[in-house]
């Protein structure tokens, strides 16, 4: 699943953890160790496995496919307390948040929308003013990637894809398949409809692109790592898939955010191994 690791893109983590100015927002907190992966001369060892809690045995319910059809998944039926990371879009691209990603061995999975990545439009400027908007391109996933995280389908353009008839989905979803095995390496298995938005449509094409689940969530995460709910007791739950945005100060209020899990107990978990667990082949 990992074969996208390559050594090559730790030379530029390096390059670019040398260039990032000092003491930025972005910077590690007081307390934290120095980072020893990024130690100059030392060359960093490959995980030995993905970050994040796996699935016990018989822990997981399986989730259904209904009609042959990529099943919908908002979370995973498990009664664990672990919550799953995930990071929409890719404006601004922190070299800060991948080092805390890398040293910290935090779960993530990333959905990229080439028109972020590549920063054509209007950046989500919402936590700030952007400072790192395109600054890696798709250099910076693969970055990202070498991490450990897998980099998923969020489309080309971003649209909502239900105002789309099924040819223009198709191109949506398989154009951006295409262009991001072509960058990161590695076929997307996973598809995020912006704004949560699909139809059956949407379905057939992520199972025509190669898909095998379409991923919802069951929160945000809002500027500051603050929670919105989608359900009326605001509270974490087991199995709880969390939604995130590439925007500027991601690396601040993702340390909020990781710190105010952990304080309810509750652990972050390998989406793709709970995900490999709740589809039997
Ligand atoms: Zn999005």
């Amino acid at each position: 699943m990992f074969r996208g690791h390559r050594m090559i893109g730790v030379a530029c983590v390096l390059a670019l953890a040398a260039c990032a100015p000092a003491g930025t927002a972005s910077s590690p907190s007081p307390g934290t160790p120095a980072p020893t992966a990024a130690t100059p001369g030392k060359k960093t060892p490959e995980p030995a496995e993905p970050p994040g809690a796996k699935p016990r045995k018989g822990e997981v319910r399986p989730i259904p496919r209904t009609g042959g059809l990529p099943p919908v998944i908002s979370s995973i039926p498990t009664g664990r307390k672990v919550v799953f990371l995930t990071i929409d879009d890719g404006w601004e691209q922190d070299p800060g948040f991948v080092r805390q990603v890398r040293d910290q061995r935090i779960p993530i999975t990333a959905f990229a929308m080439r028109d972020a990545v590549e920063a054509r439009g209007t950046p989500d400027e919402s936590g700030g003013p952007a400072r790192y908007v395109g600054a890696g391109k798709w250099g910076y996933f693969r970055q990202l990637r070498d991490a450990g995280v897998p980099v998923e389908n969020h489309t080309l353009t971003h649209p909502n894809l239900r105002l789309l008839g099924y040819p223009a989905q198709r191109r949506e979803l398989c154009g951006s398949s295409k262009l991001i095995e072509k960058e990161i390496g590695t076929r997307p298995t996973l598809f995020r409809p912006p704004f949560g938005n699909y139809n059956t449509d949407t379905l057939r094409a992520a199972r025509s692109c190669g898909m095998s689940a379409v991923l919802l969530w069951t929160a945000t995460v809002q500027p500051g790592g603050k929670i919105a709910y989608q359900v009326p007791d605001k509270k974490l739950r087991p199995g709880d898939i969390l939604l995130l945005h590439f925007r500027p100060n991601l690396a601040r209020d993702f340390r909020v955010l990781v710190n105010k899990i952990k304080r309810r107990g509750y652990e972050l978990g390998d989406l793709q191994a709970y995900l490999a667990a709740a589809q039997p082949r």
